[in-house]
């Protein structure tokens, strides 16, 4: 018991882990409640990032257990789809031969069976097998030197979602070629709060969130019954809000260039790669989204900061709702969905 802290419905912090640089909001509990309601909220390091579960509307005992289960959950699929746990599925599939089938999980298999859907939405911007160019535009970071024609055209040859074979009655994933490396980096974390929040809600949670590095999974409203009050990031100045969105049961998760980059000879580069051209993506400077599902809210997000606005009637037609930030001289310029401006007024969206 003593791991969980908790707080009242009048803290103003809900979502916190702004560390490693890869949080992108901060959600901020609603404000003013007549008989302050208890929020349980416990963080722990995981995905390479800080997951915090916060949960309200129960008791200690029952925030404790649903939680405890919650974690669980995240620690059981983290062990699944880390590409560097030796006998992860992501692992398997990356060390078998072409042509070999692996059985993996059915959450792996669910996982990649999503990010299959939005790279085929997507025309191949989201791609899971980007792996190999991640690793040459990672190792140019590092280095200071960019990759050379060859070894961009090297790498990209490796990579399409095509080369990766689903099978869904046999829960099987079978590589086509030589050199594919799945890196779930873009969709993991919001696959992982969405089931993580799904635990909490088979435990009885009613109101809560999941918050997995900054992509975040509400669930129902704050526990005042208000709906949970989340600032966007202000791409030039991160730490600070840009926008405020009003959400009650949804996914929100943001991709942006601001916070994971690297520069080379004084040129800033996204950790976000374009796998049309291999190079780092030069899209929006950030992007949110927000879904029913947390996977499909990651995936796009990332789908979009490399499509931008071309991205736009795909995500659309797939029913999610987006803002991009787009910075030029110190300004921003905003391109979001028609819906999107219902999550801006408070009550609007009633969850459904
Ligand atoms: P996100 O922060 O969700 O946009 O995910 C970015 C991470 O996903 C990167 O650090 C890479 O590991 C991986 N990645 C980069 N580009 C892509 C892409 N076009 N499609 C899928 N995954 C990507
Ligand atoms: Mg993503």
């Amino acid at each position: 018991m003593s791991s969980i802290r908790y707080r009242t419905g009048l803290a103003v912090l809900a979502a916190l882990s702004l560390a490693f640089g890869v949080s992108y909001f901060r959600a901020i509990g609603s404000k003013c409640s007549t008989q302050p309601a208890k929020r349980f909220e416990k963080t722990v390091k995981a995905m390479d990032t800080f997951v915090t579960v916060s949960v309200s509307g129960v008791d200690e005992t029952a925030a404790t257990v649903a939680t405890d289960a919650a974690f669980a959950e995240v620690k059981r699929l983290e062990a699944r789809l880390s590409r560097f746990e030796p006998d992860s599925d992501i692992s398997m599939i990356n060390s078998a031969s072409p042509g070999e089938a692996v059985k993996v999980s059915p959450a792996s298999f669910a996982v990649l069976r999503e990010a299959a859907r939005i790279s085929e939405l997507s025309g191949g911007a989201f791609d899971v097998t980007v792996g190999p160019l991640v690793a040459l535009w990672r190792k140019a970071g590092k280095t200071g030197v960019l990759p050379s024609e060859e070894d961009i055209d090297a790498a990209r040859e490796k990579v399409s979602f095509k080369n990766l074979s689903l099978d869904a009655n046999s829960n099987t994933v079978t590589p086509l070629r030589e050199g594919i490396i799945v890196d779930l980096g873009a969709i993991a974390k919001g696959f992982v709060a969405e089931r993580a929040a799904a635990v909490l809600c088979r435990r009885g949670i009613s109101s809560g969130f999941v918050d997995a590095g900054g992509d975040i999974v509400f669930i129902g409203s704050n526990v005042d019954g208000r709906p949970w009050r989340t600032g966007i990031e202000d791409p030039r100045k991160p730490g600070t809000v840009a926008d405020t969105i009003y959400v009650q049961s949804r996914a929100v998760v943001t991709s942006g260039n601001y916070r994971r980059f690297c520069i080379i000879d004084g040129k800033r580069y996204s950790h976000v790669i374009d796998p049309r051209t291999g190079r780092p993506a030069v899209g929006p400077a950030g992007v949110t989204v927000i879904a029913r599902g947390g996977a499909t809210a990651d995936a796009w997000a990332t789908a979009l900061s490399v499509l931008g606005k071309d991205g736009c009637d795909a995500a659309r037609a797939d029913g999610v709702e987006f803002l991009m930030y787009f910075v030029k001289d110190g300004e921003i310029n905003r391109l979001e969905s028609e819906g999107f401006a219902a999550f801006r007024k408070e009550g609007s969206n009633d969850g459904r």
